[in-house]
């Protein structure tokens, strides 16, 4: 089994990213700049955003951090959001989700300017992605693309088995496992709660991709072996050897699945660092006034 290491990834890509800044800087093009918004005070939000804006920094990205009451209404982040939509010094728009429950999620990402969408959420992002043309990709499937790539996992022809069909993970990542292209050109399949064989589908799996919020849902009866398996779950648990008193576990019982697995993505530290670079990649592609490219 190969641990497939988002840390060690990530800090390699962001390497490369930070030189391409370097390279702006001298040549006086402009420096990417991230507009965060954080509503409330949901302490794993503020965590997102917080290593969003650390990272920033960290490749000498500009970054802004808007943080607005629970209580704020949907008109005024809607005024928000056209503010940096018209701000030129602003090249990506982040809204941290979820939003109170007051607020339409949806009314908020329709109103990002599609040139500054970086977290590829927006319906014309979504949809130039389907169609295979250049937009800025969902940060999460756009960042297992990018691990897969980095790998050299060639998963041509394999099975790939998506368990999770949010617009943010599952849905986008059955469009780019099975388009023409490397990595890509998967045979998908999409489950979800209202399927009803799932073991059985994910038994055929060469690639299970689990998305679906359940700490360790995906056991080891579940997988084949040498299966390849990339676990996008992000859940706290309670631990009372932590001094925390809790900790993070993924969607897969990784200690069981691991051992059948020829690769898998540990939790934390597996898709989560992949996250922020490709939200970091689509930032410096909308501050070239260039789009990731699809394929
Ligand atoms: P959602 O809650 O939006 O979607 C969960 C999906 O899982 C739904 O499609 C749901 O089906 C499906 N599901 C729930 N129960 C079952 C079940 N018993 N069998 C099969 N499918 C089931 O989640 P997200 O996609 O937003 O996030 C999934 C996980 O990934 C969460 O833990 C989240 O924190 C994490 N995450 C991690 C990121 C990272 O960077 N590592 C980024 C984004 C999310 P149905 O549609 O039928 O309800």
């Amino acid at each position: 089994m190969q641990l497939l290491d988002g840390t060690a990834v990530s800090a390699h890509i962001k390497a490369q990213l930070k030189t391409e800044v370097d390279i702006l800087k001298v040549n006086g093009g402009k420096i990417p700049h991230l507009a965060a918004i954080l509503v409330g005070n949901n302490p794993a939000s503020e965590a997102y955003v917080g290593s969003k804006v650390r990272t920033c920094e960290e490749l000498g990205f500009g970054s802004t951090l808007l943080r607005f009451e629970p209580s704020i209404t949907e008109e005024l982040l809607l005024i928000e959001v056209d503010k940096l939509n018209s701000d030129a010094s602003i090249d990506g728009i982040l809204v941290q989700l979820p939003l109170p429950k007051h607020i339409e999620e949806n009314a908020i990402i329709n109103a990002i300017d599609p040139l500054k969408d970086v977290d590829g959420f927006h319906p014309i992002s979504q949809g130039k992605m389907m169609l295979g043309q250049p937009t800025f990709l969902p940060a999460t499937p756009y960042g297992m693309m990018m691990m897969l790539e980095h790998y050299g996992i060639d998963v041509t022809g394999k099975h790939c088995v998506i368990i999770g069909r949010s617009n943010i993970v599952g849905t986008p990542m059955t469009i780019l496992m099975s388009r023409n292209t490397n990595p890509g050109n998967a045979t998908v399949t999409l489950a979800h709660s209202k399927t009803k064989n799932l073991k059985e589908l994910t038994l055929q799996a060469d690639v299970i991709v689990a998305a679906i919020g359940r700490p360790r849902f995906v056991t080891a009866d579940m997988v084949k072996e040498g299966a390849i398996v990339l676990d996008v779950g992000i859940n706290r648990i309670d631990d009372a050897t932590r001094k925390s008193g809790s900790r993070l576990v993924g969607d897969v019982d990784f200690d069981q699945v691991a051992e059948k697995c020829s690769f898998i993505t540990p939790v934390p530290k597996g898709v989560g660092p992949m996250t922020i670079c490709g939200l970091m990649k689509n930032t410096l592609l909308a501050a070239k006034g260039k789009k990731a490219l699809s394929n």
